[in-house]
């Protein structure tokens, strides 16, 4: 009898399936809609978290239970963007609130609105400048100029066109304009590469929401799952690619399932570990090790900090449909700012059409990771100081309620977006997609998700594309095998 119990946990304790993937993000989830779209059924998922998404993760929030995004927020772009196109046939798009990353109301620090004229001459140099930058990465592909470098360069240049009287508060708004490319990469412009800057399609193309939430996404891509294709709570521990003795030529995933040990055995494994997740484990997750070339390109590769506090409100205490509350900083703090130093990180608190009563501030950088560490409601209460003082309103009520996302702890994530340094080039991102061969040219380890899209890394799309990617190399091994 004891040993009948033995073989059946023994058995509990290791599955096997024709294809694993490692996630279930945008990414993981599209790989395995395509492989089942393809004819391929043995696929199963593993998922770290009790959810699907990743990176995706719409919450319900206030009292009339809206639908926020903790995560990704809009579609970038229309056309022939895929998460487009399915939004667009699903009819998951508000057509009427396209997103203005400009639009809302611009305070200075001293409690005073922007002058209006300034600020649309302020805008427009600034949206030149990008399109500049852009012009730049294309015209010198070897330079090793970061962003920040070359707007220091021609900070006097770009601000010529302003009267010296008004040089001080322009030279504030383009700062704080700039916020915007910070929070696009996820890290200050001193390590953003020049010739990579990613910035080629932003301001040119619209930001679309989704206004049920993002996950709906995900749901459509699910429709045709089984219920068991995905375990969720299944943390792989280690991916053993190695080459057995015996012959057998699958890969061996340790897991802890449910706070269970447990082993997977597969032909095919797709990775979807987020890069921040494999910059800090690769070493540990990998048997044998990733091959060097591979390893120091996780390595060198940036992978940015951004997080999002959200304020629920009462009462709107801001002119609503305006777009929110644009913030302009001085260069240096005027008063102590002390532990509330990370605010200054925060340019805008953008209002979201869909939700009633609530402003989103979005943080990059080290700040965005400072304040996952501190007490929402401390979160709140700063962000209320911040708003009194530039509003020069002291009448500024309290959020009714806080939350902040916290990716950059989250073990499963450890950080937001994939970007480009100075030392790295988006051929660097391509070439981190590539896949771990048998000696018979067989794909066994194979990697997706947004840090493997050369051109479109840090987006929903470029996640997705990566997952088709990466189920049709599969498919068309398996084709030429004659499966
Ligand atoms: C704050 C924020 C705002 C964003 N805004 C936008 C936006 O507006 N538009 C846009 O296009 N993109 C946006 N993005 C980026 C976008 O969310 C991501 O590029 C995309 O969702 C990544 O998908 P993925 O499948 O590659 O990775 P993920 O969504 O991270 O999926 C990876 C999955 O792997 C799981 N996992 C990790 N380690 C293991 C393990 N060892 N074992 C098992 N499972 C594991 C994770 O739990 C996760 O579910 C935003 C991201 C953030 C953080």
């Amino acid at each position: 009898m004891l040993d009948r119990v033995h073989v059946y946990f023994q058995q509990m304790a290791s599955q096997s399936a024709d294809v694993i993937i490692i996630g279930a993000g945008i990414a993981g989830v599209t790989a395995a809609n395509k492989l089942f779209a393809s004819g391929y059924k043995d696929v199963k998922i593993l998922e770290a978290r009790n959810r699907i998404g990743g990176r995706i993760h719409t919450v319900s929030l206030g009292p009339n239970a809206c639908s926020v995004e903790m995560g990704a927020q809009w579609i970038h772009g229309g056309g022939d963007n895929p998460v487009y196109c399915i939004a667009l046939a699903h009819d998951l798009l508000d057509h009427s609130n396209v997103h203005d990353e400009f639009a809302g109301a611009y305070y200075n620090e001293n409690g005073t609105s922007v002058d209006k004229s300034l600020l649309d001459t302020v805008t427009t140099i600034f949206k030149e400048t990008v399109e500049d930058m852009v012009d730049f990465s294309f015209s010198d592909s070897k330079s090793t100029l970061t962003c920040q470098e070359y707007l220091t360069n021609r900070m006097s240049t770009i601000l010529s066109p302003i009267s010296d009287a008004q040089k001080e508060e322009a030279a504030n708004i383009f700062r704080s304009l700039l916020n915007i490319l910070k929070e696009d990469c996820g890290d200050d412009l001193t390590n953003l590469s020049l010739r990579c800057n990613g910035f080629e399609d932003d301001f040119r193309n619209d930001d679309h929401t989704l206004p049920a939430g993002y996950e709906n996404l995900l749901r459509i891509q699910m429709s045709n799952f089984e219920p068991d294709v995905i375990r969720f709570e299944t943390e792989v521990k280690l991916i053993d690619w190695s080459e057995k003795e015996n012959g057998m030529d699958s890969v061996v995933l340790k897991c802890v399932e449910r706070g269970t040990e447990m082993t997977y055995t597969a032909n095919h494994v797709i990775s979807t570990i987020p890069l921040g997740v494999l910059k800090k484990k690769h070493k540990q997750l990998f048997s044998p090790a990733l091959p060097a070339g591979k390893a120091s390109l996780i390595e060198k590769l940036g992978f940015g900090k951004v997080n999002k506090i959200l304020l629920h409100y009462e009462e709107p205490f801001w002119t609503k449909g305006n777009g929110g509350i644009k913030l302009v900083w001085d260069q240096a703090p005027k008063c102590d700012v002390g532990e509330r130093s990370w605010a200054r990180d925060i340019f805008a608190f953008k209002e979201m059409k869909h939700i009633d009563n609530m402003l989103i501030a979005w943080i990059y950088g080290d700040s965005a990771e400072q304040i996952e560490n501190i007490d929402e409601a401390r979160v709140g209460e700063v962000c209320t100081q911040v708003l009194r003082q530039f509003l020069s309103d002291n009448t500024i009520p309290n959020p009714s309620s806080v939350r902040t996302s916290k990716w950059c702890t989250d073990p499963h994530t450890l950080g937001a977006y994939t970007f480009v340094p100075s030392d790295c080039h988006y051929d660097d991102v391509g070439r981190s997609a590539k896949p771990l061969l048998r000696s018979s040219g067989k794909p066994t380890v194979l990697f997706a998700g947004e840090a493997t899209h050369s051109d479109n890394y840090g987006s929903v799309h470029g996640a997705m594309i990566s997952g088709i990617r990466e189920a049709t190399r599969i498919t068309k091994w398996k084709t030429k095998q004659g499966y």
